[in-house]
């Protein structure tokens, strides 16, 4: 039975500083909305990490991403209390086992405009010095327009797009007007929950089907929008395959005349941002389609395809579905320590 390739699959919108919240402990009352989720557990978890957990927690999100066939990472990234060279940290991980990435250091106003102009500095010395990225913004809505205009300079300066959350929740009201006059075409707009059908904005919308489920901030409908779309996960793993049939079943709850090929035409827009990855080989297990791997319709309701071999710029770096690179119960190991570690500061934030 011939095995079936594919290129590397490409996570366009990840957080690889959340690999390590699993297991933490419950917020201090439920949440009751968005912003309530925000507030109660990333804007804690964010403030807790430092560079060592930030560089457990990209091993160990980069080590999954390997192990599920994805081999470029489009990472926003936030840590207010460590964010002097956390850019590097995240790009020496990612090297480290084997997978690309896209580093953005999301700035913000949330903890003045000292830590904008920290966020800000981050972007500039990262990039200035070589590394593969954008110019990251949390969003519009914790940014005040002066950091907008900022972020969007700087990203022309350098020749590079800006990585910026869009209109995911309902608090971020007046979005559109605020980025309009900024967005260009190399910008990636995340979400765009609440956009009108005709937002203006110029960009690739990044459609996170699983994350905007589990917030409860409703359908983003991405097939509505005439700009490109791709694919993420929002922290949630780098299983692209799974995001994928989670793309299709949430557009047919929509509209039951929905394709999976439409999913898959945004799985396949990760390849327009992230073009090395279409040099990139995984060879698959085989499974019950090994004879039309690609197809749409077989993989949409084909749970549990994982690969077998990764190839990397011509590098295996993944064999009999171990990374070759990195020991990957080495890696779990040492992310656990480190996970008790981030969890206990919580207590105090
Ligand atoms: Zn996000």
């Amino acid at each position: 039975m011939e095995a079936a390739t594919t290129p590397g699959l490409v996570c366009a919108h990840h957080h690889l500083y959340s690999a390590l919240a699993r297991g933490m402990p419950a917020p201090p009352r439920t949440p009751a909305g968005f912003i309530d989720i925000l507030e109660l557990v990333w804007w804690r978890l964010d403030r807790a990490l430092d560079l060592e957990s930030i560089r457990w927690s990209a091993m160990l999100g980069a080590v999954e991403a390997l192990e599920r066939g994805c081999t470029a990472i489009i990472d926003h990234h936030e840590s207010p209390e460590a964010i002097d060279g956390s850019l590097d940290v995240i790009a020496e991980a990612c090297a480290e086992v084997g997978v690309r990435v896209s580093c953005a250091y999301g700035i913000t106003d949330r903890h003045g405009a000292d830590g904008a102009r920290r966020g800000l500095a981050e972007n500039e010395r990262y990039l200035r010095a070589g590394g593969r990225g954008m110019v990251g913004i949390h969003a519009a809505f914790t940014c005040s327009d002066a950091s907008l205009e900022s972020a969007a300079g700087l990203a022309v300066d350098l020749g590079v797009g800006v990585h910026v959350h869009v209109a995911e929740g309902a608090a971020d009201v007046g979005v559109a007007d605020r980025l309009r006059p900024l967005a260009t075409d190399d910008w990636l707009l995340v979400h765009g929950v609440h956009l009108d059908d005709d937002h203006g904005l110029a960009g690739t919308f990044v459609h996170n089907p699983r994350s905007n489920m589990n917030n409860s901030v409703g359908y983003a409908r991405p097939a509505r929008f005439a700009n490109p779309v791709a694919l993420g996960t929002d922290g949630i793993g780098a299983d692209m395959l799974d995001e994928f049939r989670v793309a299709y079943v949430r557009h047919r709850e929509d509209d039951v005349t929905a394709s999976p090929e439409t999913a898959w035409e945004w799985l396949a827009g990760g390849w327009d941002l992230f073009p090395e990855a279409r040099d990139d080989r995984v060879t698959w297990s085989p499974v019950a389609c090994v004879d039309a791997p690609m197809d749409p319709w077989r993989l949409a309701f084909t749970t549990g395809v994982g690969p077998r071999t990764v190839e990397v710029d011509g590098e295996v770096v993944l064999a009999d579905g171990r990374p070759t690179r990195v020991d990957a119960d080495e890696v779990r190991a040492r992310a656990a320590e480190e996970a008790v570690r981030l969890h206990r500061r919580l207590e105090d934030i």
